[in-house]
């Protein structure tokens, strides 16, 4: 079955069954996530939450600083009130440098894109922490809990990070 035709017979079936209509806009759980997009993670079902629980940004890493854009529309619009990072284990993220991803679209685009950080990291923990503290000290951000995480891939478990 092709991508396209099995996630719209996934989504027939869910919709058949689907009780969820009345949530409101605002995440339940006044909280936000901020997780790498690798598709070996669920935080729905890693974590706990379901349908109108909470906002999850999801991008390469789970960079705070590509995220704030989301954080800040989550906080002062929808109300959130507390933020849980969540990076993991072999995260492609610890595979490049920027240097290493301008020169391919140097090569392949001949655009030079000097100016773009693509936010890699070499270590995971201290990934973690940079972001908390990116977070903690913008301005536009709101002083409310900042809890960081490092999810396992190979167990599942999430390991708080603390300095
Ligand atoms: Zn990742």
């Amino acid at each position: 079955m092709s991508l396209i035709k099995g996630i719209e017979s996934a989504n027939a079936e869910y919709s058949d069954k689907f009780t969820k209509g009345d949530l409101s806009l605002p995440p339940a759980k006044k909280a936000v996530i901020i997780h790498c997009m690798d598709a070996r993670i669920d935080p729905s079902t890693s974590l706990g939450f379901q349908e109108g629980d909470v906002h999850v940004i999801r991008n390469a890493g789970g960079r705070a600083s590509d995220a704030l854009r989301s954080v800040i529309i989550s906080q002062r619009l929808l109300g959130t009130r507390e933020i849980i990072i969540l990076h993991h284990t072999d995260c492609g993220m610890l595979t490049f440098t920027d240097d290493k991803l301008r020169n391919i679209l140097k090569e392949e685009t001949g655009q030079s894109v000097d100016h773009i950080s693509f936010l890699p990291f070499g270590d995971l923990k201290q990934s973690v922490l940079d972001d908390v503290k990116f977070l903690q000290d913008n301005p536009l951000v709101l002083d409310v809990p900042i809890t960081g995480y490092i999810y396992d891939v190979k167990t599942g478990k999430i390991h708080k990070v603390d300095r």
